[in-house]
């Protein structure tokens, strides 16, 4: 070994220390707004930004890509930068990017490379269609929240758009071979995979990846739809069905497979206990237009026309804060879990400590799923899982 060998490999050590320390920086500084938000300003420290409202994706539970027509309303990339230093300045240091699909935003590796360097942690939802082709732009992206709601090429049908599945599975070994962002798949169950649960959570733990799960709930429109507009009321769940769906993530749970849902979250959807939920003081939701909306999609601020702290100061924030805590409306895991770990909960935060390898997982765990259909169905068929149907 020659002492330029030496001397490169011990420079590229030192750089790779350096950006692990700035991680972890960022990490700390965020999991700070969360505690300076829980003791002292009670307002929120994730920015959660629709980037886009276009979408690649056509998916049967949704109906957002409607709104592509709409596109020319996004923020452009300047824009972006602003509403992210008026967060930054308001004490958010979490920046959440969805849509839509953020993926097809041309400028989306400039806006997570700037975040990044601002200092947010970054985190981003995903439908995975355009992982592999710009995984390499993403070096930036700290977390991947990527959609996938079957385990084989019945999840194309689900998604409205051919060749999903393949593709997921695919971004997510580029992401893996990578190495820079962790990444964990949201599945959301509705009539249309029901029987998908326990061999969604078998080829997460294949894949190496955590895992979390929604349901989609008949009537959880919030008043904004109608049965005429919304699929919910056709591949929703219906009470029975959300009960047992809870049972089966918590006997999945105790198996050990890699969900992020924490136990106690989940035997307390069992035993339907109420709770208080936090989501205002923690998630500011801005549409791409840069409005505000609140968790029930009612319209709550004009961003193009104040600041964010004459919202957080205003009575409308306020009192919307107050009345979600007596709300008890979500089906989703998500939301009890980031109100239990906001209001401090040690069994949550035991339990959240135990799990952090779901997520945190290493790129050096290989991802040896094979994405063709077929090796898929034969994969699982040798597996913990109970018979499919699809
Ligand atoms: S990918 Fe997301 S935004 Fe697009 S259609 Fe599917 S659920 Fe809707
Ligand atoms: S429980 Fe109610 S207040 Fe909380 S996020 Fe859900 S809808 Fe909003």
């Amino acid at each position: 070994m020659t002492v330029e060998t030496v001397s490169t490999g011990s420079s590229t050590l030192y750089s790779e220390m350096e950006n692990k320390t700035a991680d972890w920086k960022r990490y700390f500084g965020a999991l700070n707004s969360m505690f300076r938000s829980r003791m002292l300003t009670h307002t929120p420290f994730f920015l959660a930004h629709a980037m886009t409202f276009g979408c690649n994706s056509r998916c049967k539970t949704c109906t957002y890509w409607r709104n592509i027509p709409r596109m020319k309303e996004d923020l452009k990339t300047e824009e972006v930068y602003q509403l992210l230093d008026e967060a930054y300045d308001a004490g958010m240091r979490g920046y959440y990017m969805f849509g839509g699909e953020p993926l097809i935003r041309q400028d989306i590796d400039k806006i997570t490379d700037y975040a990044k360097k601002k200092g947010f942690v970054t985190v981003m939802n995903t439908n995975g269609s355009l992982l592999e082709k710009k995984g390499k732009s993403l070096k930036n992206l700290d977390f991947a929240f990527v959609s996938l709601d079957y385990y084989n090429d019945y999840d194309d049908v689900i998604r409205g758009r051919s060749g999903t599945f393949s593709e997921v599975i695919r971004g997510i070994y580029e992401l893996k071979r990578i190495g820079k962002t962790k990444v964990a798949l949201v599945t959301t169950i509705s009539a249309m995979n029901w029987n998908a649960m326990r061999p969604m959570a078998q080829l997460a733990s294949d894949l190496g990846v955590g895992i979390s799960f929604n349901s989609v709930e008949q009537s959880m429109d919030f008043g904004q739809t109608s049965s005429e507009t919304t699929p919910n009321f056709d591949v929703g769940l219906d009470p029975a069905k959300l009960k047992d769906f809870y049972g089966t993530l918590l006997e999945l749970k105790k198996e050990g497979y890699p969900l992020l849902e924490t136990e106690n979250v989940l035997q307390d959807f069992v035993e339907n206990k109420s709770w208080t939920c936090h989501f205002p003081k923690m998630f500011l939701y801005v549409t791409p237009n840069k409005q505000v909306y609140n968790c029930d999609y009612s319209y709550a601020y004009d961003l193009k026309k104040g600041t964010l702290d004459q919202f957080f100061k205003s009575e409308a924030f306020r009192s919307y804060s107050k009345s979600a805590e007596t709300c008890n409306k979500c089906v989703r895991t998500c939301v009890r879990g980031y109100s239990y770990t906001y209001g401090l909960f040690p069994r949550q935060l035991w339990g959240l400590a135990g799990q952090a390898r779901y997520l945190f997982n290493q790129p050096e765990e290989s991802c040896s799923i094979d994405d063709s259909p077929g090796a898929s169905r034969k994969r699982l068929g040798r597996s913990r899982n109970q018979p499919m149907q699809h």
